[in-house]
């Protein structure tokens, strides 16, 4: 059907440099998809750990897990195959493995640093099933992985789906004892109301506010804090690179920290050396 396609736009005369890019994207695209659905099993992927610092301390409070794949290799981003993951509905088994692998690390974590918290990524097509909290107590409970110390991030942009399944969903996973972050705030849809209706944790500020805080994003980053802590809510900065960064976030009263002039996200055998 590639044959097709090609043809097609060829009949539309728009031949050429466009035709050849668009071309090798879908060709890429379906060799990922190809892929993908065998990654667990091929071993090819695996998770890296990225510490939260509390602001105060400058201690580790938690860390967020990052998937990777490796694939021959080439390491494909998961700002990439994620997005492929969702499509071809790969996502629910390979969010799972994620899930079940961290929460095992979490639990060898814990035994350097009692009460260290986990941050797992989840995306839209695992909260909008409903067996999803059944499946966060099944991993809970085969891993021996406290409830309160597993935080599940969410993308802001995903409240702009059935609002009133996801709410039930969150509603369960809280029951679990599961804490719940709004990820990436600031970048997606009707983020104030967000606040209100939904029953999180966290608020992860978006890492473009955080670089752009000599310019607009200095007030962004303020505004969000204020209604964050109207609404109860603790406040993560992302990205966080610099000094000056780190020393503004802090004398803003910003709680957790998380970036690269920390720590970028590195394997666990790495992160190990820094708990304690
Ligand atoms: P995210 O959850 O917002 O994760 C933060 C991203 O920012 C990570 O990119 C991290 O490596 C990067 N980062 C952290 N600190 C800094 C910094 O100081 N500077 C810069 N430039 N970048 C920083 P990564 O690992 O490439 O992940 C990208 C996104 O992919 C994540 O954004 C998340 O939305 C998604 N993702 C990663 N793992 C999973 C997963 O297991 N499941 C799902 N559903 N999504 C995942
Ligand atoms: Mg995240
Ligand atoms: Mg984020
Ligand atoms: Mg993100």
């Amino acid at each position: 059907d590639m044959a097709m396609y090609n043809q097609k736009r060829t009949k539309k005369g728009r031949v050429g440099v466009f035709d050849e890019s668009l071309r090798e994207q879908l060709l890429r695209e379906i060799r990922l998809r190809d892929h993908l659905e065998n990654a667990i099993h091929r071993h090819e992927l695996f998770l890296v750990y990225q510490p939260i610092i509390a602001s105060e301390t400058g201690q580790i409070d938690a860390v967020e897990a990052l998937l990777r794949w490796r694939l021959d290799d080439e390491m494909i981003p998961p700002d990439e195959f994620i997005g492929i993951a969702e499509q071809y509905g790969f996502i629910r088994a390979i969010g799972l493995w994620v899930l079940g692998e961290a929460c095992l690390a979490g639990k060898r974590m814990q035994i350097l640093q009692e009460g260290l918290g986990i941050s797992v990524n989840v995306s839209i097509q695992q909260l909008l099933d409903d067996d999803f909290p059944t499946e966060v107590a099944a991993t809970l409970k085969r891993t021996g992985f406290p409830a309160h110390c597993l935080d599940l991030e969410i993308t802001e942009s995903l409240f702009a789906h059935d609002k009133h399944r996801l709410i039930d969903n969150i509603k369960r996973l809280k029951e679990l004892g599961v804490q719940v972050s709004i990820d990436d705030f600031g970048t997606g849809y009707s983020s104030l109301s967000v606040m209100q209706e939904f029953d999180v944790d966290y608020v992860k500020i978006d890492r473009s506010f955080i670089w752009t805080m000599d310019t607009g994003g200095r007030a962004i980053v303020e505004a969000v804090s204020q209604i964050a802590s109207a609404f109860d809510y603790k406040v993560v900065a992302e990205g966080v690179e610099t000094e000056d960064q780190r020393r503004l976030l802090t004398n803003m009263g910003i709680e957790y920290l998380q970036g690269y002039l920390f720590l970028p996200p590195v394997p666990e055998d790495e992160l190990m050396q820094h708990l304690g």
